[in-house]
């Protein structure tokens, strides 16, 4: 039987695909999408690194964009992508940038058969090693997952420290996708999970989500391996505290990584009480398909929308 969170992501990520809501929503609801989004400019999401670093949570840069098809986007998302390490050099701040490998060229092949988005990943790591940045790939949908692992541990060979990755509670591969990794020793950001996926590679219920979540986590810190719990789901995060300091696991080597906008009550808590806490800060234009995995996430979100697109 599917349960409610499921059948409500299906439905809302079902709509959000239709040509027609997207319009209404693009024209009518960024004053709404602002709560998640920092803003369209890059200017907008330094401004919101440097508010969060002065309550002590470090940010997290997130140029929105994704699935890009054309050699020439992707390039200028490379572009785009490359001007945060300007704008953040000097400032005396950690450099922490999230990218989608679709969004600089994953699904172009050049001729000669190199991989777009790999090229593009190797000219940012390039800049990030160099000031001493750190680059995390994004997970996206699950045809994506081999080859995103696959482009990870070439990067991660060729530019060892600088590169982590994300794997996603809700998919049945994924604790052999962790084993798989382990010789890396690598830095991975475990999350639930946020497109809609078949049940035969995704748990339908939020139940065993939860439970595979708390499983990677616990596994992977017991490797010894950094691990960034990106969630906002408090009862896990009370888990993890614990497993940590009952199984004599340091701060140093963990971290909780949040949305911006996102439960900032528990952000603060979270750096209050001594805990590294990064947020991650989405910003520019394409910002529709980011706001819909957030709105398909919560219920309570689709009355805030259509209010706000009342109100707007
Ligand atoms: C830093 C970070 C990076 C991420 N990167 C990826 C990625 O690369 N690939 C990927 O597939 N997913 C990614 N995600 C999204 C993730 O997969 C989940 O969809 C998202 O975090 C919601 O799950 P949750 O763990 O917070 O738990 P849930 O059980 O969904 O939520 C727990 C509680 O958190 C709060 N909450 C959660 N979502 C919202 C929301 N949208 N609005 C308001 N409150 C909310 C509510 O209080 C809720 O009760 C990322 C999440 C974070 C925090």
């Amino acid at each position: 039987m599917q349960s409610f969170d499921r059948i409500y992501r299906s439905t809302i990520l079902g709509v959000a695909g239709n040509k027609t809501v997207e319009n209404l929503v693009r024209s009518r609801a960024w004053s709404v999408a602002q709560r998640f989004v920092a803003g369209e400019q890059l200017a907008d999401a330094v401004r919101a690194v440097e508010e969060l670093e002065r309550r002590g949570i470090h940010g997290i840069l997130d140029l929105l964009g994704e699935m890009v098809t054309s050699e020439q986007e992707a390039n200028t998302f490379t572009e785009n992508i490359l001007a945060i390490f300007d704008a953040m050099e000097g400032r005396e701040l950690p450099i922490y940038v999230s990218i989608k490998l679709s969004q600089i060229g994953q699904d172009i092949t050049l001729p000669g058969g190199e991989n777009l988005g790999l090229r593009n990943a190797r000219r940012i790591l390039a800049r990030a090693r160099a000031l001493n940045a750190f680059v995390a790939l994004d997970m996206e949908d699950h045809p994506r997952v081999d080859i995103t692992l696959e482009q990870f541990r070439t990067l991660a060979t060729e530019f060892p420290g600088t590169v982590g990755t994300v794997l996603q509670a809700y998919l049945y591969r994924t604790e052999a996708d962790r084993k798989a990794l382990d010789d890396l020793k690598p830095n991975l950001r475990i999350v639930k999970g946020a497109y809609l996926e078949p049940e035969t590679v995704a748990y339908p219920s939020k139940t065993d989500v939860d439970m595979n979540y708390r499983r990677l986590v616990y596994a992977h810190l017991k490797a010894g391996n950094y691990t960034c719990v990106a969630s906002h789901d408090e009862r896990i995060i009370e888990d993890v505290k614990l497993f940590a300091e009952k199984s004599g696991i340091p701060r140093s080597q963990f971290e909780f990584q949040l949305l911006y906008g996102i439960r900032r009550d528990l952000q603060q808590k979270l750096a209050d009480e001594g805990y590294t806490v990064r947020a991650y800060i989405p910003y520019g234009r394409d910002w529709y398909a980011y706001f819909s995995r957030r709105i398909a996430e919560r219920p309570a979100n689709v009355s805030f929308v259509l209010r706000g697109m009342l109100k707007g």
